[in-house]
């Protein structure tokens, strides 16, 4: 058995437990032992690639060699035990720890997986971050089982931030953020990618701006971890992703060095490729790929308006490569590394936009007694270029009356009584006692308030028929407090289950959102399952909790097998299976009902371009290698 000590003399910054991390013991074994199945690895990748047939070769023949050792390292992880004192070695200063008890507290995110790492790395700042990766890069070849998984505040849903191997904390210490800066241009801020997003956005506030993909997680995950998911928001409707809001990222790349990342222009990237570094060698390669693919690329891009899913080369470069190579548009790797999940480099850096802080909007609420009223309602709405158009089920609201104490952390006491006040005063007189199957909220500008008295009359025609404009700010409040807790409220249902993310980021086009919903509710009776649901309705973006008892031993079966047959609903509604919360352990699998097998290829390809050794983060976006039924958690 190796030593468990903490190597550091410094004590390591203990996790403070998410919203819904156990405080028990995962049972032991769970994935460490079985997770490590050999990956099916990049042979076909190197077809997709323009590489020279001697790297390819060389590609092929190392990987299946990684996979067999993989299993001989869980037997006797000498490898790991090595990182420890071969990080010291190069200055590492940050605390390097595999004491069990936090190894445990890595193991779990707010997915559904347990997955204990064997090292925690915490890093002090950037330089320790460069360390890291290239004392692993150099190891790789030795012990192939290594690898390096970044991980922030680890609310992630999909399983991103775990890993068998070595765990890179980057939220412990690189929380810096610079003040705001407000140009000609607009309003910029630079943070490292362990700031919380509360904290930049308090920053913000004081000039009066924001940024706009917030998630629903704001209070409790950091900019790093949501550019990395490419994560997005109610306001998402209007103002996309997270990519859309990055201006540069600085980013350590497989050789252990850092390069600050943006769009560029043609005659910049010929500047670039020009040179001899990793950075160069990666944007040449990429573009050659896009160029040689181009077709296959522009033709795989979802059709719905928000994707997570797969690495969006058709993003890269704009408007097309004829029209680039011209000196119009971009060329663009944020828009890569973005929503990449830690497996082509670590973000180190972040400068983003900000957008002022709109104060003129009105909000609609509508609430739908009828499941088939909320498609064409949402349709309606759509009309009049709302900001945003969410959606909570009935389920949540019957939860935020019953558990008043729920909100009392969340909102300032005064404020507290008065927005209670009003949720009741809206379902006991407004709704008649009577809870309707969904709330949509529906936020307008209101630079014309005739546009918004149409929108709201035409909502009301269409099946909305309690449409009402809410003007009184107390009840404003309590609609967003229901909705932004669905998720943490869902917990209360019943302890003795647990709300699994696993069907929670399906999205459809919001016209087929009628027929999607009598589907999933069949399926939901099938499995005789009850499912919290909201979301972002104008994005026909919706998240389904299944409510399950994860200490049974017919809950991992049930997951795949649901898995499965929900993924395809979505597909058959031309929807997609992954809007915002990334691919992760969960939906890696499944990218192939999404994409074709060349688009997978390139993915493979891309991925391959940025990390040769396989570093970062494998098993995710590309390359399944997790078994989903062995590495599902074991308790609620
Ligand atoms: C209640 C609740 C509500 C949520 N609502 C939303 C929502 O509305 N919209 C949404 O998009 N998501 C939502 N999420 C999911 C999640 O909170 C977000 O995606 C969030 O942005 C992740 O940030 P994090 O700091 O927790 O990252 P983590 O979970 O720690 O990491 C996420 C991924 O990023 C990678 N990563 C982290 N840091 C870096 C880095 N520096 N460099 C490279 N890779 C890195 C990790 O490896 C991992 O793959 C929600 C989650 C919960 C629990």
């Amino acid at each position: 058995m190796r030593s468990l000590a903490v190597v550091d003399a410094d004590a390591p910054v203990r996790r403070k437990p998410t919203a819904t991390r156990s405080k028990k013991r995962a049972r032991k074994k769970t994935a460490t032992k079985k997770a490590a199945r050999p990956k099916r690895r990049a042979t076909k990748t190197v077809k997709a690639t323009n590489k020279p047939a001697s790297r390819a070769v060389r590609t092929q023949s190392t990987r299946p060699k990684k996979a067999a050792v993989v299993a001989a390292v869980k037997r006797e992880p000498l490898g790991h035990l090595l990182v420890e004192h071969k990080l010291r070695d190069a200055g590492f200063r940050g605390v390097v720890s595999s004491d069990k008890s936090l190894l445990e507290e890595y193991a779990t995110d707010e997915s559904i997986f347990n997955i204990k790492p064997q090292i925690v790395l915490q890093p002090k700042d950037q330089r320790d971050i460069e360390i890291a990766v290239k004392t692993l890069g150099a190891e790789t070849g030795r012990f192939p089982s290594l690898s390096l998984t970044p991980r922030a505040a680890g609310t992630g849903l999909s399983g991103g931030s775990l890993t068998d191997s070595v765990v890179l904390d980057i939220a412990a210490h690189l929380t810096g953020i610079n003040e705001p800066v407000t140009k000609g241009d607009g309003t910029t801020i630079t943070c490292e990618p362990g700031a919380m997003w509360r904290d930049v956005e308090a920053q913000l506030k004081t000039v009066d701006c924001y940024l706009p993909p917030f998630p629903a997680s704001k209070d409790i995950c950091t900019i790093g971890g949501a550019i990395a998911n490419n994560a997005a928001g109610p306001d998402s409707l209007r103002h996309g992703h997270m990519a859309d809001w990055v201006a540069s990222l600085d980013v350590t790349f497989h050789d252990g060095k850092t390069y600050t990342v943006k769009p560029l222009s043609y005659k910049e990237l010929r500047a670039l490729t020009k040179k001899k570094h990793a950075y160069a060698t990666i944007a040449k390669e990429v573009f050659d790929l896009i160029v040689k693919h181009e077709e296959t690329v522009t033709k795989a891009k979802p059709k719905t308006a928000k994707n997570s899913a797969g690495y969006p080369l058709w993003d890269v470069v704009s408007p097309s490569v004829k029209a680039f190579k011209r000196g119009v548009g971009t060329f663009d790797l944020t828009r890569l590394i973005s929503g990449s999940q830690g497996t082509i480099g670590v973000v180190v850096r972040a400068t983003l936009r900000a957008q002022p802080i709109a104060h003129d909007t009105s909000l609609i609420v509508i609430p739908v007694f009828n499941l088939a009223d909320a498609s064409s309602v949402v349709v309606e709405a759509l009309q009049y270029d709302p900001i945003n158009v969410e959606i909570f089920d009935g389920l949540t609201y019957d939860l935020a009356l019953k558990n008043p104490d729920f909100f009392k952390d969340r909102i300032s006491r005064v404020r507290y009584y008065q927005t209670l006040l009003s949720m009741y005063t809206t379902y006991h007189v407004r709704y008649g006692r009577r809870t309707p199957d969904f709330t949509l909220l529906v936020t307008l500008d209101t630079r014309d308030m005739g546009v918004v008295r149409e929108a709201l009359a035409a909502i009301r025609e269409s099946g909305g028929a309690r449409a009402r404009l809410i003007t009184n700010d107390t009840e404003k409040e309590m609609f967003w407090q229901i909705r932004r807790a669905s998720y943490t409220l869902s917990k209360l249902k019943d302890t003795s289950r647990r709300p699994a993310a696993f069907l929670e980021d399906m999205t459809v086009p919001p016209e087929n959102l009628g027929q999607f919903f009598a589907a999933i509710k069949k399926l939901l009776k099938k499995y005789k399952i009850d499912a919290a649901v909201h979301g972002h309705g104008g994005n026909g973006h919706f998240h389904f909790y299944p409510l399950l008892d994860f200490t049974s031993p017919a809950t991992p079966p049930l997951i795949e097998k649901m898995a499965e047959e929900f993924f395809t609903t979505a597909i058959k509604f031309q929807g997609n299976i992954c809007g915002e919360h990334n691919d992760g352990i969960i939906r890696t699998p499944h990218l192939n009902k999404m994409f074709n097998k060349k688009t997978l290829d390139l993915f493979a390809a891309v991925e391959h371009i940025f990390d040769p050794q396989d570093i970062f983060n494998p098993g995710k976006k590309v390359n399944p290698r997790f078994d989903i039924k062995e590495s599902v958690r074991k308790t609620n």
